[in-house]
C-alpha cells in the first residue's frame, strides 16, 4: 500500500540510532532509509527501478536490499510487469510484518490501544472503560502499563516485536520531556507519563513517546486518507474535550509551545457554561461529548453510565436518531449549529483541503456533516469554502491511537539499521 509521510517535529524524537556515527555506516543508514521510504510512499518495484528512482548504483541497491530483507523489512513480491525493458525484474516490497508500533490513547472515559505492523495492518486492539478523571494518574499509568505489557507479550509469542509506543493524551504535552503539561479534562498537570510507563515496563520497555491526541488523530487521517493531493488537513477530536490537529503544507503544526490547535477553549460556547479549564463559555462546553449527552438524555439515562463503553452509548443514541426520536434529533441539531461556527472559523484561518470530524462527531456523520457543510459554505469568505471537504472520520475513536502507532513506526523509516540491530 502506498501511503504518505508527514513531517512531524523534532527529528531526534524519531531517531532510534546511536548518535555520532558519521562515517560509512551513516551513509548506509541514509541510503537504507531512502529505499524504505520510496517503497513506503510509492509502492513495490524492481531493484533496477529502485536504483533509477534513488540515483544509487545498482550494486549498492542490491546489497542494501539484501540487508533489509534479512532484517525482515522488505521482501520479494511478484515479477514486475509494466514498462519493464528486457527481462522483467523481481519486485521488492515493504514487509515488516514481524514488527509493530503501538499507540495508546488516554482519554476521560477510556484507555485504548492499537498495534499496527509496518504495512499498517492492525495486529492488536483493545479498549478499557476507565474513569481516568476520577482516579490518580499513577493508577491510570498502572493500567496503561499492564495493557502494554500484556499486548507486547502476546505479540512476541506470535513473533511480532514492538519497536515503539506512543502515548496520546488529551491536552498540552511536552514531547521532549515526555510530560503531560496540562490536561484539564483528566485533571493532569506535569505528569511524567513517559518515565512512568518506562518504569512500569522495566527492561522490556521499547522507545516511548508522548503526543497530543488531536495531533496524532490528524497524523492518522493524513496517512490514511483516500483524497488525493491533500497537504492541508484539520482533524477535530470529538470527546469530552475538543481539540484540533493541524497539518499545514504537509507539516504537523505544534506552535511555539505546543498549544497550536487548542480550539476547545475558544469563546464560542454558552457564556454561562463553566469549563474544566476554569473559564466560561468555551467551545467544548457546547460541542463536547458531555454537552451532547446532556442535551440528548436525562441524568439517569444509561447513555450517561461511564462504566459502559463510549461507542456503545453513542451507538444507542444513533439508534434513537435513526428511529426519529425527537429529543435526540434536537440535540444533534443543536450540536451541528454549535459546531458550525467553530468549523467555519477554522476553515477561514487555515483553508484546509480536508476537515475531518472525529470521535463522537463521526458516529453521527450524516446527521452532522450535511447540516454543518451548508452553514460553513454560507459563512466562509473563500468561494466554495476554499475547496474544503468536510468528512466524518472513518477511523472513529481509534484515530489518536492509530496516529501513535504510525509515529512509533516512523523510527523504522528514519533509521532501519537501528531497528534491525535491535532484533
Ligand atoms: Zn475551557
Amino acid at each position: 500500500m502506498a501511503t504518505r509521510a508527514v513531517e512531524t517535529y523534532p527529528r531526534e524524537l524519531a531517531m532510534a540510532g546511536p548518535p555520532g556515527a558519521k562515517d560509512r555506516s551513516s551513509t548506509r543508514r541514509a541510503n537504507q532509509s531512502l529505499i524504505l521510504n520510496l517503497l513506503h510512499t510509492e509502492g513495490g518495484r524492481s531493484r533496477a527501478r529502485i536504483a533509477a528512482d534513488t540515483g544509487l548504483p545498482k550494486a549498492t541497491v542490491t546489497n542494501l536490499i539484501a540487508e533489509l530483507m534479512e532484517g525482515g523489512l522488505v521482501r520479494e513480491g511478484g515479477a514486475e510487469r509494466e514498462g519493464a525493458v528486457g527481462r522483467p525484474g523481481q519486485v521488492v516490497e515493504l514487509d515488516g510484518r514481524s514488527l509493530c508500533g503501538v499507540g495508546v490513547e488516554i482519554n476521560v472515559d477510556y484507555v485504548s490501544l492499537i498495534a499496527l505492523d509496518l504495512p499498517g495492518d492492525v495486529v492488536a486492539q483493545r479498549r478499557l472503560a476507565v474513569d481516568v478523571a476520577g482516579v490518580p494518574a499513577e493508577q491510570v499509568l498502572d493500567t496503561v502499563g499492564e495493557l502494554v505489557a500484556a499486548t507486547m507479550e502476546e505479540l512476541a509469542a506470535a513473533g511480532v516485536r514492538t519497536i515503539g509506543v506512543t502515548l496520546a493524551a488529551p491536552g498540552v504535552i511536552d514531547p521532549v520531556r515526555g510530560v503531560v503539561t496540562y490536561a484539564s479534562n483528566i485533571g493532569w498537570r506535569e505528569v511524567p507519563a513517559v518515565a512512568g510507563l518506562r518504569r512500569r515496563l522495566g527492561r522490556a520497555a521499547p522507545e516511548i513517546h508522548l503526543e497530543n491526541d488531536a495531533k496524532l488523530g490528524a497524523i492518522a487521517e493524513f496517512v490514511t486518507t483516500d483524497t488525493p493531493g491533500v497537504r492541508d488537513l484539520v482533524y477535530l477530536t470529538g470527546a469530552t474535550g475538543v481539540g484540533a490537529g493541524i497539518i499545514a503544507g504537509g507539516n504537523l503544526l505544534r506552535g511555539n509551545s505546543g498549544f497550536a490547535g487548542e480550539v476547545g477553549h475558544l469563546p464560542l460556547g454558552d457564556p454561562e457554561q463553566q469549563c474544566p479549564c476554569g473559564r466560561r463559555g468555551c467551545w467544548e462546553t457546547a460541542v463536547g461529548l458531555a454537552a451532547l449527552l446532556r442535551l440528548a438524555a436525562d441524568r439517569y439515562d444509561p447513555v450517561h453510565d461511564p462504566s459502559v463503553d463510549v461507542e456503545q452509548r453513542l451507538g444507542e443514541l444513533r439508534r434513537r436518531a435513526e428511529a426519529g426520536d425527537a429529543r435526540t434529533l434536537a440535540a444533534l441539531d443543536a450540536l451541528a449549529r454549535a459546531l458550525s461556527s467553530g468549523v467555519a472559523l477554522l476553515v477561514d484561518v487555515l483553508n484546509p483541503r480536508l476537515l475531518v470530524l472525529g470521535g463522537h462527531f463521526a458516529v453521527f456523520g450524516t446527521y452532522l456533516v450535511d447540516a454543518i457543510r451548508d452553514d460553513v459554505r454560507d459563512t466562509v469568505i473563500a468561494p466554495d469554502a476554499g475547496g474544503c471537504e468536510l468528512v466524518p472520520s472513518v477511523l472513529g475513536f481509534t484515530a489518536p491511537a492509530r496516529g501513535g502507532a504510525y509515529l512509533a513506526l516512523d523510527a523504522v523509516y528514519q533509521d532501519p539499521i537501528a531497528i534491525m540491530q535491535l532484533a
